[in-house]
């Protein structure tokens, strides 16, 4: 991700850099540059007409411009606008409740949730040495469930036994009380998911979120659809309190506007990022490395 808008970026700047003199209208010329190539990369527009706003406000003024090195101290300014863009600090998910700690993860079909949700706990099994159960709370796909099963079992995480027939809010009620009942430090409750996002899939989400009162509700979003998934971060956000996003398939292709717009648009923070369909390709997402891989 990013290779296209980093190469953009370093011309733009080595352009900037490699002069001494800069003037206002240098500046300018390189910030519409920048422009076009986050606008390229699939940024969504208000993110890119804020971002330009707070650079150029920085990057003109007589201290930028008079200094001895005015490139690089553009391209400083800019890179502390794309950390600032993309969250200023890394946050991780919070399990700072009494257990067991629901987490919920919701998303349209496909995005990565059901692989998100076994990286997740095996992530707080090995790593934070965290007991926990996982429910497939898909009742509409078929072998949904069973999917889950099959990758805790890949990864060495309990999941709740499957009832036929059982509606989605009666088996998050169960998940929770089974967690309690047998010691279970964190549960994970995998929603289902639609092609599209709909009233039904909502309801059902708020409908679960009601009953298990989850500490973490994580969007799961697929960085390959762009501006989609921004879009589709905003109409989680609006039904069910996100508290975190998790950026999937961050190592494909992709042009990065999923990962630079999301924070901006929704206010929620980016809290990981899914980067390979293997069990352990999860990452923390840290702005200043990301802003960092950017800029080259
Ligand atoms: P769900 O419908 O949202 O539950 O999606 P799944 O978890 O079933 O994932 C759909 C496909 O995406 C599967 O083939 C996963 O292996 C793949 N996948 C999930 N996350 C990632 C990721 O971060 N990178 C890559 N390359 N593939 C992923």
């Amino acid at each position: 991700m990013f290779d296209s808008l980093q190469e953009r970026l370093s011309g733009v700047f080595d352009k900037l850099t490699r002069r001494g003199a800069l003037s206002e209208a240098d500046v300018t010329a390189a910030l519409r540059e920048v422009r076009v190539a986050l606008l390229e990369a699939d940024v969504a527009l208000p993110v890119v007409k804020d971002f330009i706003d707070g650079v150029r406000e920085k990057a003109v003024g007589q201290e930028v411009l008079r200094s001895v090195t005015p490139g690089q101290m553009v391209v400083k300014v800019v890179h502390d606008h794309l950390v600032e863009t993309l969250g200023a600090t890394s946050v991780g998910l919070d399990l700072r409740a009494s257990a067991p700690v629901g987490i919920m993860l919701v998303g349209l079909q496909g995005s990565g949730k059901t692989t998100s949700c076994a990286k997740i706990a095996r992530r707080l099994q090995e790593r934070e040495r965290k007991k926990v159960l996982m429910a497939s709370l898909d009742v509409r796909r078929p072998a949904a469930q069973e999917q889950l099963k099959v990758l805790g079992e890949q990864a060495g995480v309990a999941t709740l036994r499957i009832v036929p027939g059982e509606p989605p809010v009666a088996i998050a009620k169960r998940a929770m009380q089974s967690g309690a009942l047998e010691g279970y430090d964190v549960v994970m409750l995998d929603t289902a998911g639609r092609l599209a996002i709909d009233e039904e899939l909502m309801a059902e989400v708020a409908a679960v979120r009601d009953a298990a009162k989850p500490h973490e509700s994580l969007l799961v979003a697929d960085a390959m659809t762009g501006q989609d998934a921004v879009t589709v971060a905003d109409a989680f956000k609006q039904r069910v309190d996100l508290t975190g996003i998790v950026l999937t398939r961050v190592d494909g292709d992709a042009r990065g506007g999923a990962a630079l717009s999301m924070r901006a648009v929704t206010g929620c923070p980016i809290k990981l990022i899914g980067v390979g369909e293997k069990l352990d390709a999860l990452e923390d997402f840290h702005p200043d490395r990301v802003a960092s891989r950017i800029l080259g």
